[in-house]
């Protein structure tokens, strides 16, 4: 059964882009949020997605105002959720939050609702129960910029009804993503185990200092065509994230090639270089080493 009403709950960053990208294909949206300046910054967000739906999708003005006109805003979770046919959620990534948001959208939702949380690092198992309903539950996790990075992983926990995980499989597709199915729960999803490996990896060579930050991003794009290595895309995701990532795992292991990596990556911290946020990472830009044409020879 397709699905004709769909509410997303959190118009932040992601929230706005689902919305967005769901009523760009003709879904009559609900963004819910929890306050009206939350929901002024959703509407900031959509402008912005609009323009970059046009420059980058070549997408026409009417397209980007007929998209707009078919999203509506709550600030009423009951009024939000009432004739819902799916509810995605994007709420902030805090497990506390989450649960106490499952409990009240589970006795809220009619129940043909089935709900789908977008979180990055948390699993669908954990909040399950919380949901009243854990067969029409499971996970869809959109990349940042989804009209770019059209991924959808879509990841079950072992309670899923299969008719359900199919039905969210057709929605992803149905809005212009590649639905990425996984057959059984897994942390970090496929993209950021296979991400979170790579980064590892290419921190562990910095801190063991097998080779520098250059020598290590040119092997990995020369010996597999990657576009860049480890450390530009570290400079992407930003110098902040890797450093709060890498603290808790040094906390953990109390290696001592993990915590010199921490150290290292607090110094850049303390530095302000950020990565591309602030123009200095590993990389200086805008015109980053690894873009100049002599970098692989
Ligand atoms: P965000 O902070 O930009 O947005 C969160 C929104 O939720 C805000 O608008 C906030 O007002 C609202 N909110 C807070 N409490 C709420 C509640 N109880 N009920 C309803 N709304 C509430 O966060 P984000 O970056 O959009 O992330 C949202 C989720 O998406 C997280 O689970 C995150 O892991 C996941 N995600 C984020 C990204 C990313 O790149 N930002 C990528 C994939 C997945």
């Amino acid at each position: 059964m397709k699905f004709n009403k769909i509410t997303i709950a959190g118009g932040g960053v992601l929230g706005a882009q689902i919305a967005f990208q769901s009523a760009f294909h003709g879904y009559e949206v609900m963004v819910y949020d929890i306050s009206e300046e939350a929901i002024e910054n959703t509407k900031t967000f959509f402008k912005r997605i609009g323009e970059a739906f046009i420059t980058d999708l070549n997408a026409s003005e009417a397209q980007v105002n007929e998209a707009i006109n078919r999203i509506s805003t709550s600030i009423s979770l009951p009024e939000a959720v009432e004739d819902a046919d799916f509810v995605i959620e994007a709420i902030p990534e805090n497990p506390t939050i989450k649960t106490e948001f499952y409990q009240q959208l589970g006795k809220l939702a009619p129940a043909k609702t089935i709900f789908a949380t977008n979180t990055s690092t948390l699993l669908p198992s954990q909040f399950a129960d919380a949901t009243g309903r854990p067969e029409q539950f499971l996970a869809l996790h959109f990349a940042n910029e989804i009209w770019k990075r059209n991924t959808a992983e879509i990841m079950g926990h072992d309670r899923t009804d299969k008719k359900v995980f199919n039905q969210v499989v057709d929605f992803a597709k149905s809005i212009g993503m590649v639905a990425l199915p996984l057959n059984k729960e897994q942390p970090k999803y496929i993209v950021n185990t296979l991400l979170v490996s790579l980064l590892n990896a290419g921190l562990e060579l910095w801190g063991k200092e097998v080779a520098d930050i250059h020598t290590i991003d040119k092997t990995w794009t020369l010996s597999t065509g990657a576009p860049f290595g480890p450390f530009a895309m570290m400079d992407v995701i930003g110098i902040n994230t890797v450093y709060q990532v890498n603290q808790i795992k040094a906390n953990e292991t109390k290696d001592p090639i993990d915590i010199k990596i921490v150290d290292k990556l607090k110094e850049m911290v303390e530095a302000n270089e950020l990565g591309t946020a602030t123009g200095k990472g590993f990389y200086s830009y805008p015109n980053p080493a690894y873009k100049d044409k002599d970098f692989l020879k």
